[in-house]
């Protein structure tokens, strides 16, 4: 049950569930049964350093991680650092933060695959040996022209038939750095009439003066990606390759490779990615609207990336549950950001303690109550865990309340305060409000109201009720805060989705962000670190952020109260 007043929920159990079954895990049953990799399961998950990890990869990491965790194999952590010019230290570093926040553990099977140029090389050099590589002179835009279309096949170019020799004085002329970037490249000589166009005569290297992160000035020729992979996977004793379904037509080129250097040869497998709604996922727009400013940075709690949504105040246990949740399957599908809220929430309604916390304060004078007078109250850290305990809160004459809670003129239905009204304030007493006080603009100030001390810790012995029940704080004890309350980054269910001549950051919602800033909190969160969850009652969910000061606390709202998984069962959609 859920303490909030909200919608009770009863889908708990669904990630109890903890029998994981999908595709990808029955072809590693499978390959145990037969013995394939001689009972083996190695893992990797390999990003290219050249952007922040999102939502996305981790789901491919949970994937990853969980299969060689289940069938007690390996996972290597391993950096797809073949391209020098995106390729930056700082994305390393967050990278490798991010996989062991999400709770993956590589041990010591931490790799780069520009470790690997060396091999890479000397094998490329074996396939011109055999004939099956040749050095084109061709610029690259001839180069994909050549290729052909879906409809007509490639044709072969003019140095397709070089003799060996000439071959391997080329490539190593352009190893050497006598030639300048696009000048040629080595392409793979495979089948230029193949109806599968990646098996039309690939680029395996191009030219390119450039200075690596890890290997500095040492190569001007670089790898393309769907032949330095095959062969990072096969170094490292991959087992099951487990890549995104837009590899599927890369398959036959890298078991091509593979076999064709007749090394060991790991098994890829495609899932479908991760799309979620209201937000983009391509690494290429998260680095505009970084390098854009339309954030402020990579760990924008707004962004979809891993940093932002920890800094946001998700956990890594919410994230594991959702990508448990969505499973693995071989369709694109979108999935309703409110899942992944659904999560954030069922696991911080567990674990996130209480406080009290007045988002747009008015001021409320309790004028029977003696003045310099202090109490301190019981109240609860967390009702869903009684081992939580309870913490002491100070009452005293002058509180805050919300002024959202007051209404001079209400409707019918509006049961909180009002002129004459009582109510509960949350674990102190029933208040009545006697006098509404406002100032020259007719602005309402403060209001007066009595007490009844008969009441303390909320309830009242003759037995009587009232509809609401508010949080507050105690002027003289509240903490200053600047709370940040977030909304979705677009206000787009895809913002992908633009007319002809549009861009999608004219779906950026301009209402992503509001910032309150006279916020007032209980004291009792004054020490905590940043990273520090609550849930402030009423309010929803917050952390500390980094941005907080021991004299001026900011906190970031992680989510409402409000439960919305009823919908979300219809609104997740399968495209
Ligand atoms: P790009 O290659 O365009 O830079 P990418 O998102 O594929 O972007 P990589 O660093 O290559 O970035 O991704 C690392 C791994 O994460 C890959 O195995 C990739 O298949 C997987 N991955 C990337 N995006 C998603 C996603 N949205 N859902 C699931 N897995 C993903
Ligand atoms: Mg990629």
């Amino acid at each position: 049950m859920n303490t909030n007043g909200d919608t009770p929920n009863n889908n708990d159990k669904i990630v109890e569930n903890d029998a994981r079954s999908d595709f990808v895990r029955d072809i590693v049953k499978e390959d145990l049964k037969t013995n394939k990799f001689d009972g083996r399961v190695v893992t990797r998950f390999p990003p290219e350093p050249n952007g922040y990890l999102h939502i996305g990869h981790a789901k491919a990491i949970n994937l990853n991680f969980g299969i060689a965790q289940e069938f007690g194999g390996k996972f290597h952590l391993r950096f797809d650092d073949t391209n020098p010019t995106k390729e930056e230290t700082e994305y390393v570093e967050s990278i490798t933060n991010d996989v062991r926040w999400l709770g993956a553990d590589w041990g010591d099977n931490l790799f780069y695959a520009s470790d690997y140029f060396d091999q890479m090389h000397a094998y490329a050099v074996d396939l011109i040996k055999k004939g099956k590589a040749y050095v084109c002179d061709c610029p690259h835009s001839e180069v994909s022209k050549m290729r052909g279309t879906l409809t007509a096949p490639g044709t072969p170019c003019p140095h397709r038939d070089r003799s060996i020799d000439e071959n391997l004085d080329l490539f190593d002329r352009m190893h050497k750095g006598e030639f300048p970037d696009g000048s040629k490249t080595l392409r793979a000589k495979i089948d230029l009439s193949s109806p599968n166009i990646n098996m039309r005569d690939p680029i395996m290297y191009r030219i390119l003066h450039a200075s690596h992160h890890r290997t500095g000035d040492k190569w001007c020729i670089y790898p393309m990606y769907d032949w330095a992979h095959g062969i990072e996977d096969s170094i490292e004793k991959i087992t099951h390759s487990i890549c995104t379904l837009e590899f599927e037509n890369h398959r036959p080129l890298y078991d091509w490779f593979l076999d064709e250097l007749g090394v060991y040869h790991p098994q890829q497998i495609e899932f479908a990615r991760l799309n979620l709604t209201y937000t983009v996922m391509s690494k290429r727009k998260l680095l505009e609207l970084v390098k854009g400013k339309f954030v402020s940075g990579w760990d924008d709690p707004r962004m979809p990336t891993i940093s932002g949504m920890r800094r946001r105040g998700y956990t890594p246990q919410a994230i594991r549950n959702f990508c448990k949740r969505i499973g693995v399957n071989k369709f694109n599908s979108t999935v309703d950001f409110q899942l992944l809220e659904y999560f954030v929430r069922e696991d911080l309604n567990k674990n996130a303690p209480r406080v009290m916390g007045v988002l747009n304060p008015l001021k409320v004078v309790i004028t029977n109550y003696p003045d310099g007078q202090t109490e301190e109250l019981d109240a609860v850290n967390n009702p869903e865990d009684p081992s939580a305990g309870t913490r002491k809160v100070p009452f005293s004459k002058v509180l805050y309340i919300e002024q959202d809670d007051f209404m001079e003129n209400p409707p019918k239905k509006f049961f909180r305060l009002s002129p004459g009204k009582e109510v509960r304030l949350r674990y102190a007493y029933f208040i009545t409000c006697t006098d509404v006080i406002k100032d020259a603009n007719g602005e309402i100030i403060e209001l007066h109201c009595t007490y009844d001390p008969a009441t303390r810790g909320g309830d009242a012995p003759d037995g009587r009720k009232v509809k609401a029940t508010l949080h507050w704080v105690s002027a003289d004890h509240a903490l200053d805060a600047e709370l940040r309350l977030y909304e979705h980054l677009f206000s787009k269910p895809n913002p992908n989705e633009v007319e002809e001549g549009h861009d999608y950051k004219e779906n950026l919602n301009p209402n992503s962000l509001t910032v309150l800033k006279n916020c007032k909190i209980e004291p009792s969160v004054k020490n905590a670190p940043i990273e520090t969850r609550y849930q402030f009652e009423r309010q929803g969910y917050f952390s500390i952020d980094p941005d907080s000061t021991p004299g001026n606390l900011v906190f970031n709202r992680i989510a409402t109260l409000k439960d919305t998984w009823a919908k979300i069962q219809t609104a997740e959609t399968t495209r």
